[in-house]
């Protein structure tokens, strides 16, 4: 059954299907080629044996009620000559007619010598019974009849026809015999043959359906494997591969979303655009592999100070960052924008080139405010940006933050610490 591995799914129900009808020819033409010898075995028994025993029995019956009751009834003179002659020609006819009905039936060879027999005797009798009539007819005495030799005539022919009926009821015996045997051994094989296409039908379909389920197993482990395999590319599409840190392409999806957001149900947003001091010179100092890992080590920073689900950090690029915290009033942000400041500078990344401090800092603009329909959607990248400019004009390793952004005149309150 290796091969139904093999096959594919359409292939695999394509061969069900014909498998299930291979099954149901082969046991319709077994049991109509049955069914076929049965009609013949019936008809034999019909028209071999019963058919026959009526002819034979309707001779019998014309001889005695047709042949011999005129007779009586002429000698009583109950009816004219001319009736005696009419109604003894209809029976001898009706006779005759019956016989060679029974003769034209299949018959055996042993059979036709005493057929022959019959044949000679039955029309020795007619012929007895014309001459009868006939000389009723042409003016004898009907009443001078001898009764007792026309009933010996009838009893001979009787006797002769009987043994004929005997001998086709020992056939129809016979026949029926053989008819039930064969019905007997028909059902056996019919049914035999049922069971054997019932069984192989469903063993094969047994194999197929396990192999169905197979592959189906198969797909699912595949898919669920596809699925980790998506996220991970996802997840890597999103994810800057030197500080683990969203992206710029996280950023523009989530900024929007959550921008959209704030908008809508009016709640506080801050950005926060972040630049490393003199990082230039830090390269310039330490080089650009030491450059990465203290990029890594600030990435570190942000992500150790901002830990809540709806905080997130982005490398925009280079020594660039963003944050966004959603729901975080103004004096919160400030805190945070603070409390970077002093993670990053108590990391202690020695920093020679550095010309406010002896270890790396950074400089952030935060742009916060409630937000409502007019606020513009841009609007915070632009003031963080120039917060961050403000920042490191005052002097860098520090914060500038402002306010109520969303007014279309814009009252900016903004503070710079140091
Ligand atoms: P400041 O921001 O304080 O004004 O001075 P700066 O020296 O940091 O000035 P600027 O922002 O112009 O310099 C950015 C430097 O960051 C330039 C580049 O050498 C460095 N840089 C950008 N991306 C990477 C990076 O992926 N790895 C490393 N090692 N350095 C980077
Ligand atoms: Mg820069
Ligand atoms: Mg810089």
């Amino acid at each position: 059954m290796n091969f139904i591995e093999t096959l594919k799914l359409k292939s695999k129900l394509f061969f069900i299907f014909i498998i299930i009808t291979l099954g149901l020819i082969i046991v319709g033409v077994m049991g109509a080629i049955n069914l076929n010898s049965m009609k013949k075995n019936l008809d034999s028994l019909y028209f071999g044996s019963l058919v026959p025993v009526v002819e034979l029995n309707k001779i019998v019956q014309t001889y005695h009620l047709g042949v011999a009751n005129t007779f009586y009834k002429a000698k009583n003179a109950q009816i004219t000559p001319y009736e005696v002659k009419s109604q003894i020609k209809t029976a001898i006819e009706a006779i005759e007619r019956e016989w060679e009905n029974y003769e034209s039936h299949f018959k055996r060879d042993y059979e036709l010598e005493y057929v022959e027999y019959a044949a000679s005797e039955i029309k020795d009798a007619n012929y007895y019974f014309y001459r009868i009539y006939e000389a009723v007819e042409q003016g004898n005495d009907a009443k001078k009849l001898l009764i007792g030799n026309i009933d010996k005539k009838i009893a001979h022919v009787h006797q002769v026809i009987n043994k004929l009926i005997m001998y086709e009821i020992e056939v129809a015996k016979h026949e029926r015999k053989n008819f039930l045997a064969l019905y007997d051994t028909i059902s056996v094989k019919v049914g035999s043959i049922l069971v054997m296409v019932i069984l192989g039908v469903m063993l094969i379909s047994f194999y197929v359906f396990k192999s169905i389920q197979s592959d189906q197993s198969a797909l699912e482990r595949t898919t669920k494997k596809l699925k980790i395999a998506n996220k991970k590319l996802e997840n890597a599409s999103y994810t800057d591969s030197l500080t683990g840190l969203h992206n710029r392409r996280y950023f523009n999806l989530v900024y929007d979303r959550e921008i959209k957001r704030a908008k809508r149900n009016h709640t506080y947003i801050t950005f926060m655009m972040l630049d490393i001091d003199y990082f230039k010179q830090y390269n310039d100092t330490y080089g650009h592999i030491e450059g990465d890992a203290a990029l890594r080590s600030v990435a570190k920073v942000f992500k150790d100070l901002l830990k809540r689900p709806s905080d997130f950090v982005f490398r925009l690029g280079g020594e660039e960052f963003g944050i966004l915290l959603i729901e975080t009033p103004e004096s919160s942000s400030e805190i945070i924008a603070r409390n970077i400041c002093d993670g990053v500078k108590a990391r202690e990344i020695k920093h020679e080139g550095s010309k406010i401090n002896e270890f790396l800092s950074v400089s952030i603009g935060v742009a916060s405010c409630i937000a409502d329909e007019a606020l513009d959607d841009e609007i915070l990248i632009t003031k963080a940006d120039e917060m961050l400019y403000k920042a490191k004009e005052n002097g860098r390793d520090g914060y500038a933050i402002t306010t109520n952004i969303s007014f279309a005149s814009p009252h900016i309150a903004e503070e710079a610490s140091a």
